[in-house]
């Protein structure tokens, strides 16, 4: 059975780094860099979530518009449409949605909230647990 959404937050915990949808694209570079993260979201009006920038969104806005970018808001390149993940949404879905509409993060919402992230290295890491821990079980099995 897979594993749930809160199942990950309870162990990695709910903290999320956001950023303002008026910093600066350096700013965001400065924010993913020094926390050693992928992505970033941006929230609105009672911690809604009202976008995520990631790395891929950096790139895209150097490739397209220059180095000149880094100094535009994170408004004009984040995505607006997130896909939002709850606590009950299991690992499998999880991959299933990252898979195909290849992306590296989710975050969770709960009542309405921002609520943690789960990103691409989080889902990895339990699956591959999941796969040791039933390795173990087959060879305990064998073993009698
Ligand atoms: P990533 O692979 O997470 O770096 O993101 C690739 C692209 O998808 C970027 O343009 C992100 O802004 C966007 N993105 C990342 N996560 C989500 C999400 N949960 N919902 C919608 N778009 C996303």
């Amino acid at each position: 059975m897979s594993v749930s959404v809160k199942a990950i937050l309870n162990e990695k915990g709910r903290n999320v780094i956001t950023i303002a949808s008026t910093a600066s694209l350096l700013d965001a570079a400065k924010i993913l860099h020094e926390n050693k993260i992928g992505g970033t979201v941006i929230l609105g009006p009672g911690d809604t979530i009202a976008g995520i920038f990631t790395e891929r969104d950096l790139a895209r806005a150097i490739a397209k518009d220059g180095p000149e970018s880094l100094g535009n808001p994170v408004s004009a390149y984040m995505t607006s449409n997130v896909y939002a993940c709850r606590e009950d949404t299991t690992v499998d879905q999880l991959m299933e949605v990252m898979t195909t509409r290849r992306f590296r993060h989710a975050p969770v919402e709960h009542d309405g909230k921002l609520a943690g992230i789960i990103s691409i290295g989080d889902v990895v890491k339990n699956h591959i647990r999941a796969i040791e821990m039933e390795a173990q079980e087959i060879k305990a099995y064998i073993a009698g």
